[in-house]
């Protein structure tokens, strides 16, 4: 099981996402990364292997308000540092990160060789980046849009983040069959597999469901829709658990977990 913990507000987001990728460790991972953006740059950091070899090499003078973490568990192509996430499209104007498997991931990358794109990665998350910006410049659309029209296309399983470099105030998430949770603040918010990663900053969380789409502002505001474009009206649940009852789920221990 991979990992996804995302923010965008007003404070650095390096140090809650290091702290996030260290919570969520226990779901196992191979690698990690982390994208953070501002309104200048957007920086990728991608490392093999544990958490603390990725937080080693983070510039940490680099102050940015929004950015995403991710632990991988390799699925489609090696766990290394080229492989893990995040990833960014061929014109470089979005990043993305994504869990699951992407069962035509195949096909659509054969579509996207024919007009002309290349590939830098063999993970099957790389089709999701170029596949978006191919969408939002062939049919001028926005981002949020976009990736509707991608995720229709996809099977099966994902939990994504996106960022649009050009719009470093905004994440967008989506699920389908891979879990993916809004955390939300005082005037931010928070995009996480689980609430594990972010139970510190918030006990109010939409726990998003299959297909529907959040567009999530770094002034805390946020929208859910549904894939087909129809608002949904998401509960938000107040958590009052412990972090170790949220890890285990339920559970007495992970090994029970992870086997039900
Ligand atoms: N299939 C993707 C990959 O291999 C995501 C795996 C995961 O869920 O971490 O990069």
């Amino acid at each position: 099981m991979c990992g996804i913990v995302a923010y965008v507000g007003k404070r650095n987001s390096s140090p809650i996402l290091v702290d996030g990728l260290n919570g969520l460790e226990y779901r196992g991972y191979d690698s990690s990364g982390i994208m953070v953006t501002n309104d200048k740059e957007l920086l990728i950091y991608r490392k093999k292997g544990k958490v603390s070899f990725l937080e080693s090499i983070l510039d940490t003078n680099f102050k940015s308000n929004t950015g995403i973490g991710y632990t991988r568990w390799a699925t489609h192509g090696i766990p290394n540092d080229v492989n893990a996430h995040s990833h960014r499209s061929a014109d470089g104007s979005l990043a993305v990160v994504r869990n699951g498997i992407i069962e035509n991931y195949q096909e659509l990358k054969e579509v996207l060789t024919e007009i002309g794109y290349s590939f830098k990665r063999d993970t099957d998350t790389e089709v999701i980046a170029h596949l978006i910006q191919e969408m939002r410049d062939a049919k001028n659309i926005s981002l949020v849009e976009a990736t509707k029209e991608v995720l229709k296309s996809i099977i099966r399983a994902y939990a994504v983040v996106i960022i649009d470099v050009a719009d470093p105030d905004t994440l967008i998430g989506s699920r389908k069959s891979s879990p993916l949770a809004v955390g939300i603040g005082d005037k931010e918010l928070f995009l996480a597999s689980d609430a594990s990663p972010i139970i510190q900053y918030t006990r109010s969380y939409i726990f998003m469901e299959d297909e529907q789409v959040v567009e999530a502002k770094s002034d805390g505001l946020y929208k859910v829709s549904n894939l087909d474009d129809s608002v949904a009206n998401p509960t938000i649940t107040k958590l009052y658990l412990k972090i170790d009852e949220l890890e285990k789920g339920g559970y007495p221990g992970f090994m029970l977990k992870e086997i039900f």
